[in-house]
């Protein structure tokens, strides 16, 4: 069997890229390890911002596999108990949705399926052959699948990275030092999204649909579930927040996460390239995670059609360049969105000084316009 292109991994990633060759007439398939049921049902992120939700309109999507409410310009803030709402210029945030991950994933294989693509599910993936002229991806039931190009979007523990030889890679890293109790509970929140800044640590809380919501707790790295019963989990939120919270509904989940940010470089090896979470790796505070998985998928979509259609190879050859300059933008809107939240608000973690300097960089945002439009910028996607 031959494809062009075979995709690796059935997340954003690897399903916005096969709608968007399918769109373009290339020939590919996308084989995923996890059931269909599975893939459907992992609750993630829940934004789509503005230069995501333009690709779609872009490609005639959007209408088809984006829903949820339109992104409210505002961001709701509590200051050690305090309201603070930062308002940000509308024209940049009009496009943006409050879209859950897998309403989004849900769409993009209903879409790939009606419009005739080829999506192999309880299909685990194993390439060869990568630095050749004809890579090999073996699937878990014995098949073979020869191709021109692997596109990696099997997330951070996939098998495509894994396959480039260690000393043709680098990853580069940085630890915040902190973690996140990161929620899921089948309650409403008290609002769309608030989060507030406290001298006990970060909280968050936005809502995934019109019945269920996140919550995030910041915490010391090595907190386990164990240090958190749910009682402990709603008595801290509502510290935090200085509010009762109106429904206390039932938790669903709950783990800690350690906040880190990655990136590897180069993006691509011989014919493979890597997408989205496979590529690097955002803390969540950015909300980007699922916004440059879909990036990536846009700017190599475009380099794949570029090159079936003229035979010319330079945006692929530079796909690893375009995108790690991007990546790199946000991952240092990334670090600074996030220590400053953070460190506004504990003076423990990482002392007075950080703790006066986050609380200036937070402050500036509501009294220099030009500090507010540029996060504006980053959180739109648009820088
Ligand atoms: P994934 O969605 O992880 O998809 C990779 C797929 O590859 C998976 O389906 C996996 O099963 C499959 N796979 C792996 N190995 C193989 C193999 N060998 N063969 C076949 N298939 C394989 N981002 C935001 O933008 N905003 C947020 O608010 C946000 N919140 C988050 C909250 C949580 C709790 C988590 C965990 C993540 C969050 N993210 C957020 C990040 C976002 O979910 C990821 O960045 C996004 O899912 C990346 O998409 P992807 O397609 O690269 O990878």
């Amino acid at each position: 069997e031959h494809k062009s292109i075979v995709i690796v991994g059935a997340g954003v990633s690897g399903l916005a890229l096969g709608n968007f060759l399918l769109s373009e007439g290339i020939d590919c398939v996308v084989a995923e390890r996890r059931s269909r049921e599975y893939v459907e049902q992992r609750q993630r992120a829940g934004v789509i911002d503005t230069r995501a939700a333009r690709v779609f309109r872009k490609r005639g999507l959007e209408d088809r596999v984006i829903g949820g409410a339109p992104v409210e310009p505002r961001l709701g803030f509590r200051v050690d108990g305090e309201i603070r709402q930062l308002e940000f210029a509308a024209d940049d945030h009009r496009d943006g949705r409050f879209c859950p991950q897998q309403v989004l994933v849900r769409n993009l294989i209903t879409v790939f399926e009606q419009d005739g693509g080829d999506l192999r599910f309880d299909s685990e993936v194993s390439v060869e052959d990568i630095d050749g002229e004809r890579p090999r991806v073996r699937l878990s039931d014995g098949s073979i699948i020869e191709c021109d190009f692997v596109a990696g979007c099997d997330g951070d523990r996939g098998a495509t990275r894994a396959a480039i030889p260690g000393d043709r890679i680098t990853r580069h890293s940085h630890e915040y030092g902190y973690g996140w109790l990161v929620v899921l509970a089948d309650a409403p929140g008290n609002h769309q999204a608030m989060m507030a800044i406290h001298s006990r640590g970060f909280a968050g809380q936005f809502a995934r649909g019109p019945r269920a919501s996140r919550f995030y707790l910041q915490c010391p790295l090595d907190d386990t579930t164990a240090d958190w019963p749910d009682e402990r989990i709603w008595s801290e939120l509502e510290a935090r927040f200085g509010e009762p919270l109106a429904t206390k509904g039932t938790i669903i989940e709950k783990q800690v996460v350690p906040l880190r940010s990655e990136v590897y470089s180069p993006l691509s090896h011989g014919r493979l390239h890597l997408l989205g979470d496979a590529a690097h790796i955002v803390p969540p505070m950015s909300a980007k995670g699922m916004n440059l998985a879909l990036h990536d998928a846009d700017v190599f979509a475009d380099a794949v059609v570029h090159y079936y259609k003229n035979g010319d190879p330079s945006l692929l050859d530079g796909y690893s360049a375009t995108r790690l300059r991007d990546v790199w933008n946000y991952q240092a809107f990334a670090a600074w969105w996030t220590d400053t939240v953070h460190d506004a608000g504990d003076p423990t973690h990482r002392g007075e000084f950080r703790h006066q300097v986050a609380r200036a960089d937070f402050e500036r945002l509501f009294t220099s316009s030009t500090a507010n439009r540029l996060l504006g910028e980053f959180m739109a996607g648009l820088n």
